[in-house]
């Protein structure tokens, strides 16, 4: 009997993505948020689990999670996950970015709007009784400069809100595809040259070691006097310490904050008793719509993922959009079995890869493959997936090199791998016109062989009586050849066969094969 599966939702999740969660035939529980030691005995039994950003997925829950193959985080934010040790276990970590995007952003412009014209504090002040005028005269934002730090789903959207508001917009970010700026109409800063043009600005970066702080003293020193700071991405990414020191000082005029250092805030924290302060307690995707398109998106991705269909938005493993999957499907398997092969005719001890990649298959992301050819290398080892492939070979401290050729030469597309255990041993696999796969070299010898069942690779010099040698042998045992092939460097020079055979044989076979005097050595491989 198909074994269910099992989804544990410990943050609040909406009902319509629960119900995706049930309508796929999954078992869901909700438990409400869960300290990590009441998490880690339960979650053994459960193959994914939702969370937001109140539960924390420890290494120690990961640990415990035997069964877990999915920590899905419904939103974006992945500062409660443990993703290096999820990323070890083998666990994809997903998250469900697109659907907060809207109400963050929209979010983010109320919180410019209201300090632009003082909404907060003129609201506070005419319920209690005033009719302060003059006091809270506003800024346009017309004509003003907006900065931008973070130019990601969030980013852009605000930008395209304020361009339409009549603001300069700014932008920065080193890690972006500048191609997604087309048309967008941000001029692309760097970082001190936003700070020090800009009006008006905003974050939408992810907390990072690299992030934390980063709007701190020496940022609020290189800003126009004047400055309004708004922060709706995470708490951390500016020092609060530093907002209020310039804050009370006058250098910053005003700041909304939707994220705090520590959530909820201390309520001596000075910035929440300051006028000129607007506070919202983490209310960024606090919309019914982004929670109803987070919850469903996350929900639909994780049914996706566990049927073994497409993983999309996995923060710790490649994933391949349609297009190159449809490209890449074929040679997605050879690569692993070109790692299976190279592993068992090395001796083990393998210390470097190589792979060269030829063809038009260079023109997609090839990160997947390459994690097949490690996993095929590995798979011996333990439990090896896409997701861990490539963080478990640099543990074993094997080194990895890549290089890509516009050509394959006689083929359309090939992929050439080699491993060094003393020795270099190589392989090159193609998928021809039917869509089937073959190893077309070992070690420089070309052969034809389908890269599948048992394949004997024998090393012998060019001369009679081989094949009769070989085939005599297998006969007595009942071993029947599916195939043959012969590679050579020259007539009478130095040789390689290789037979795909219908079944395995014995090392006592394996050693009467070599007794032959023109066969230098024979390795028995099982793909
Ligand atoms: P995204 O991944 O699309 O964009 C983040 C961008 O930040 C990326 O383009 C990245 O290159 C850039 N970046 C990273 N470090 C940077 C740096 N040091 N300097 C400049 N740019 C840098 O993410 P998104 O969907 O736009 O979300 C942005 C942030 O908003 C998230 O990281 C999350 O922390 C926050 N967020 C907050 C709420 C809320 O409720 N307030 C809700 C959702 C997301």
């Amino acid at each position: 009997m198909k074994k269910t599966i099992k989804v544990l939702v410990t943050d609040p999740l909406e009902k319509e993505g629960i119900q995706i969660l049930k309508d796929a035939g999954f078992e869901v529980a909700e438990s409400g948020k869960l300290a990590p030691e009441k998490l880690c005995e339960i979650i053994e039994v459960y193959d994914a689990v939702i969370v937001r950003s109140a539960t924390k997925i420890t290494r120690d829950v990961i640990k415990r999670g035997a069964n877990l193959k999915i920590i899905g985080r419904a939103g974006v934010g992945l500062d409660n996950i443990d993703i290096e040790a999820a990323t070890l276990a083998g666990i994809i970590v997903m998250n469900a970015p697109e659907g907060n995007t809207v109400s963050v952003a929209e979010h983010t412009v109320a919180m410019l709007m209201a300090l632009a014209r003082n909404v907060s504090a003129a609201d506070r002040s005419l319920k209690n009784g005033q009719w302060e005028k003059k006091k809270y005269t506003g800024t346009e934002l017309y004509g003003k400069t907006l900065g931008i730090i973070g130019l990601g789903r969030i980013g852009r959207r605000v930008a395209a809100v304020a361009g339409s508001l009549g603001m300069k917009v700014l932008g920065c970010d080193p890690y972006l595809d500048k191609n997604l700026l087309d048309g967008t109409g941000i001029t692309v800063v760097s970082l001190p040259g936003l700070l020090q043009q800009s009006d008006f600005i905003t974050l939408h970066i992810p907390l990072s070691d690299s992030s934390r702080h980063m709007i701190g003293e020496s940022a609020f020193e290189g800003m126009k006097d004047g400055v309004s700071i708004i922060n709706c991405s995470r708490g951390g990414v500016v020092d609060e310490d530093a907002l209020y020191k310039y804050l009370s000082s006058g250098k910053v005029k005003g700041a909304s904050i939707d994220v705090f250092e520590k959530e909820p805030p201390d309520a001596e924290n000075p910035l929440l008793k300051m006028e000129q302060v607007i506070v919202t307690p983490h209310l960024g995707a606090s919309t019914k719509e982004a929670q109803v398109n987070v919850a469903q998106q996350l929900a639909s991705q994780i049914v996706s993922a566990l049927t073994e269909k497409e993983v999309k938005n996995a923060v710790n493993m490649p994933s391949l959009d349609k297009k190159s999957m449809e490209k890449l499907q074929g040679y997605l398997s050879l690569g692993e079995k070109l790692g299976i092969l190279l592993k068992q005719m090395s001796g083990g001890g393998i210390k470097k890869i190589k792979v060269v990649y030829s063809g038009d298959i260079i023109n997609y992301d090839l990160s997947l493959l390459r994690a097949n050819i490690i996993i095929g290398l590995l798979k011996d080892f333990e439990k090896v997936n896409p997701v861990n492939a490539s963080l478990i070979l640099k543990e074993k401290g094997i080194g990895i090199e890549e290089d890509r050729r516009e050509s394959g030469g006689e083929f359309t597309n090939l992929i050439t791998a080699a491993v060094e255990d003393g020795r270099e041993i190589s392989a090159a696999g193609t998928i021809i016109r039917e869509g089937e796969a073959r190893i077309v070299k070992i070690d420089g010898f070309s052969v034809e062989a389908a890269p599948e069942g048992y394949l004997l690779v024998c090393y012998n010099e060019d001369k009679p009586g081989i094949m009769g040698h070989i085939g005599t042998i297998l006969g007595e045992k009942g071993v029947n050849i599916a195939s043959m092939t012969l590679g050579r460097s020259k007539k009478g020079g130095q040789a390689i066969t290789v037979l795909n055979l219908d079944q395995g044989i014995d090392n006592e076979v394996l050693t009467r094969i070599e007794e032959f005097p023109a066969i230098h050595s024979v390795k028995l491989v099982r793909i």
